[in-house]
């Protein structure tokens, strides 16, 4: 799905949310100004390096962290001040996939209590019910019956993360928010359980929030990407118009590390080397964001922040890309 004309609600959208904390004494501005939509069925990738603020947008969703500022809608209704009672079954219906599967099984339950739990939470399954809610679930993760018997650390890293997923989707959650899922896997597995995952989400249908700090990893999960620094968007496009043509200096040089597979393209890859670390949270630089570590900031960059603005089928956040009537950044070979 991309830019077109939508008639659908999305089924989650953020306006303007911004979060601001206190860290040791200091004030953080983890997002600033965050505003995205996602429609039924429809994956979107979100992609930063750590620190970016792509768990605080998670964790603000769910409403685990108050925003600062800003509205979340969810269906169409404004979350954003609701009770927590009031919460609770919208809860039901977002779920959570988090990064390690490990860390977040209890090592003392067996899979069937780990699956039973939300189960039973949410007053959903009679006990025979929940019994073949159970075996459904480790079916359609690719586990077997007999899994359901066995604690977590009789797992490997993929099978854990396959529970994790088993677990989320107990409750016949609408939307899933799916935390870095494969970045504690090996290489190896970390195809098997993105397959598993856009293979669930079509089959059931969910609406799926995939972060993720690899622009590789999220495309080929994504229907649309979002592209986070520093607590900002910076580009929003359809998954393929975004790697096609990215118009972000910030998208370009992500995506510039990222290796062909065809050996001759790969020995012509020029990597977008960026200079300096990721700037503090604490104190973000004035204007855009990216402009300490841009090679194209000039004198606008350093006191203006630059809107996301709407480019045919790109959202970006950048003086040039605005200043060249939405022209990408001349950083990529062309
Ligand atoms: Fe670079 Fe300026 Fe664009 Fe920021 S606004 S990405 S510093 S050119």
């Amino acid at each position: 799905m991309g830019n077109e004309m939508r008639t659908t609600t999305p089924l989650l959208e953020l306006r303007e949310v911004t979060k601001q904390f206190v860290r040791s004494g200091l004030p953080v501005r983890a997002l600033e100004g965050v505003s995205f939509s996602i429609y039924p069925g429809e994956t979107l990738g979100l992609v930063g390096e750590s620190g970016s603020g792509k768990t605080t947008i998670a964790r603000t969703i769910l409403r685990l962290t108050e925003p600062s500022t800003g509205h979340i809608f969810f269906a169409g209704r404004d979350i954003t001040h609701l009770s927590q009672r009031a919460l609770r079954p919208l809860r039901r219906e977002m779920q959570l996939i988090f990064q390690d599967p490990y860390a977040s099984l209890n090592p003392r339950m067996t899979v069937e209590a780990i699956l039973a739990e939300p189960l039973i939470v949410h007053g959903i399954a009679s006990r025979s019910a929940r019994r073949e809610r159970i075996a459904e679930l480790l079916d359609l993760v690719g586990l077997a019956p007999e899994h359901a018997r066995r604690y977590p650390h009789e797992f490997s890293g993929g099978q854990r993360q396959r529970i994790g997923i088993a677990r989320a989707l107990s409750v016949h959650p609408r939307l899933l928010i799916a935390d870095e899922p494969v970045s504690a896997l090996d290489v190896s597995i970390q195809a098997q359980v993105l397959n598993l995952l856009r293979t669930l989400q079509e089959k059931l249908g969910l609406t799926l929030l995939f972060i993720a700090h690899d622009l590789a990893v999220v495309r080929h999960i994504s229907t649309r990407v979002a592209v986070m620094y520093l607590g900002a968007l910076c580009e929003v496009a359809a998954r393929d118009t975004l790697y096609g043509r990215p118009l972000h200096p910030y998208t370009q040089a992500l995506l510039s590390a990222i290796p062909y597979p065809d050996p001759v393209r790969e020995r012509g890859r020029r990597r977008i080397i960026l200079s300096g670390d990721i700037p503090s949270r604490v104190a973000p630089p004035s204007g855009c964001r990216f402009h300490t570590r841009c090679p194209l900031a000039f004198a606008r960059c350093a006191s203006e922040e630059p809107a996301l603005r709407s480019y045919a089928d790109h959202q970006v956040a950048c003086h040039w890309v605005q200043e060249h009537d939405g022209q990408p950044a001349p950083l990529l070979p062309g």
